[in-house]
Order: structure tokens, then C-alpha cells, then sequence
């Protein structure tokens, strides 16, 4: 691991994903039981919602390593229907209702899919480095247009994304960063997709708002460091890592560990988070991270 020096002392580089960034800031209590407590406590169990963002993702993903010929919007919905994840759902019931109707979520996006023009890459890891950051994640899909390369992250969940939302997202900009840097093609142009209403929000990031994002993903990063290192040297957990109790909190993996967040919000079902996609049509709360890692059940797509 490469070494910088931060006060005068070597330090190793944070090996970090946006996604652990943003749980750190979100709430350092959660942080320390995803990255930090070896062994990490027990989960509470899977999200309904979370296993609909994978299963769509994964049978996008799969569409465009089918043969040209094959990549029609029915074989969507086909693949869906061969990868769905069940875990989360109240019952079969539900579940089934469920995939049917992401089933014909997947095939309308595809619909609008050019089948003879792949993209550059899906699920791709992309990684770089700068003076704090070791940064690295997998982007949803990566286009190529104009000579230039393109982030595609795709959203699951009940809220359209706004205007404005693709500039301000930490985990595109991010991406964008490491693919310009790694594939050595520049790499501006940031999309949200959200599939269940086919809204497309997009962002054009300058130098000057990546170079935005970078710092502030580096003083995150020193943030969560120094936590660490003090919670080492002996700080007691709430100190170094204290809860930030909030509306998120009853969608939090580590609820069941965490007496501020019981009392921050009710205890909600595994299916709470889709029950209106499976019963009414087409909206979960969402659930999928960037950078592949689970967020835990809180809707942050
Ligand atoms: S329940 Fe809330 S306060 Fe507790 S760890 Fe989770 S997000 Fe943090």
C-alpha cells in the first residue's frame, strides 16, 4: 500500500468506496459496525427491496452479454424473471407480484436500449488513487459517446431523481474521476436511470466540481481515519463513532444493536421497502448501493 505523509507522519492511503464514505458520514455509529467491528454484529434480515435492485441490475447487466440477436426488451424481462432473488418478500405471493412487475420494468427500459450498441463496459471496477484515497467501485455501466466515456447508474427506487441530483451525487462524481483516470479517456458526463419511470437526470461535472467532490471526499476520509485511530488507541465507540439517530434509522442493518435508532423510528417489515412496487406497481424505496456493497436497507438510491 502506497504511504503519504499527513502531518509529518506516514499514513497509508484510505481504501475506501463512495458508498463507505457515505456511511461514515451518514452515521459513524453504522460505519463502525460495517467496516470497523471484526466480527462485524449481525444483520437484521434481507430487504425486499434491496433483493429488486440486484435482481434488476444483474438482468441488465446480463442483457448485453447475450448475442446481439437476443438482446430484444421480452429477453429482459426473461432474465429478470430467471435471476429474481427472493429473499425479503412478505410471501411467494408478493414475491411473484413483485417480479412480474419489474419483470416489465426491465422490459421497458430495454425497450429504449440500442441492442448494436453496447456500452463500454458493465459492472465495470474502476479504481484510482489520489494523495489520501485509494478509490474504488463499480459503476452500473459505462458508455462511450462522442469519444467520451459516460457513467450510468441506475436507480430502483420510489423517488424519480431530481434535477440536479446527478451534479450533487458524490458516488458519480467519484466514478467519473476514477474511470477518466484509469482508462485514460475523459469521463464528464454523469446519468441516474431511474427504471421504474425511465427518468434520465444527467450532470456534465468541470474539472473544478470534480476537484469539489475529491476534497471533500478526502476530509471524509481523514475524518473516518482519525475515528478509527483514536477508537484504537482506546476511545470508547460512542465517542470515536457516535450514533446520528434519524428518519433512516428504522432502514439501518444495525437497528437491532442500536437503542438510539430503536427510538428514532419503528421497526420495519423485510418487505416494507417494496410493498408498493409488488402491490400497487412500480416503486420500491429503492435499496441498491453504488460500488456494489449493501447500504443496508436505508433507501439511499
Ligand atoms: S440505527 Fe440509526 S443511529 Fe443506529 S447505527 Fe443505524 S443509522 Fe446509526
Amino acid at each position: 500500500m502506497a504511504q503519504l505523509l499527513l502531518d509529518g507522519m506516514p499514513r497509508r492511503l484510505f481504501s475506501c468506496t463512495p458508498t463507505r464514505l457515505a456511511s461514515f458520514e451518514d452515521c459513524p455509529r453504522r460505519y463502525r459496525m460495517t467496516y470497523i467491528d471484526r466480527p462485524a454484529p449481525p444483520k437484521g434480515p434481507p430487504w425486499a427491496h434491496t433483493s429488486l435492485g440486484v435482481s434488476a441490475h444483474n438482468a441488465l447487466h446480463r442483457w448485453w452479454d447475450e448475442p446481439e440477436p437476443r438482446r430484444t426488451p421480452a429477453r429482459a424481462a426473461e432474465l429478470l424473471r430467471a435471476g429474481w432473488i427472493q429473499d425479503g418478500w412478505r410471501d411467494d405471493e408478493q414475491s411473484a407480484a413483485a417480479r412480474e412487475r419489474a419483470a416489465a420494468m426491465c422490459e421497458r427500459y430495454a425497450a429504449g436500449l440500442d441492442p448494436a450498441r453496447p456500452p463500454r463496459a458493465v459492472e465495470r471496477q474502476v479504481a484510482t488513487r489520489t494523495e489520501i484515497l485509494a478509490l474504488h467501485g463499480r459503476v452500473d455501466r459505462l458508455d462511450e459517446r462522442d469519444g467520451e466515456l459516460v457513467v450510468v447508474d441506475y436507480k430502483t427506487g420510489r423517488r424519480p431523481p431530481e434535477e440536479g441530483e446527478a451534479r450533487t451525487s458524490p458516488a458519480l462524481a467519484l466514478y467519473a474521476f476514477a474511470a477518466e483516470r484509469m482508462l485514460r479517456q475523459r469521463c464528464r458526463q454523469v446519468e441516474l436511470h431511474h427504471l421504474p419511470t425511465g427518468r434520465v437526470v444527467v450532470a456534465e461535472h468541470t474539472d473544478e466540481s470534480l476537484a469539489r467532490h475529491i476534497r471533500r471526499a478526502e476530509s471524509v476520509a481523514v475524518d473516518a481515519a482519525a475515528a478509527t485511530e483514536r477508537f484504537a488507541a482506546g476511545q470508547p465507540a460512542d465517542v470515536a463513532f457516535p450514533p446520528r439517530p434519524g428518519p433512516l434509522c428504522s432502514w439501518c442493518d444495525f437497528r437491532r444493536h442500536c437503542p438510539e435508532g430503536q427510538a428514532a423510528g419503528p421497526e420495519l417489515t423485510p418487505w416494507a421497502g417494496a410493498e408498493r412496487f409488488a402491490d400497487a406497481g412500480g416503486e420500491s424505496t429503492g435499496g441498491r448501493s453504488t460500488g456494489g456493497e449493501s447500504t443496508g436497507g436505508q433507501p439511499l438510491d
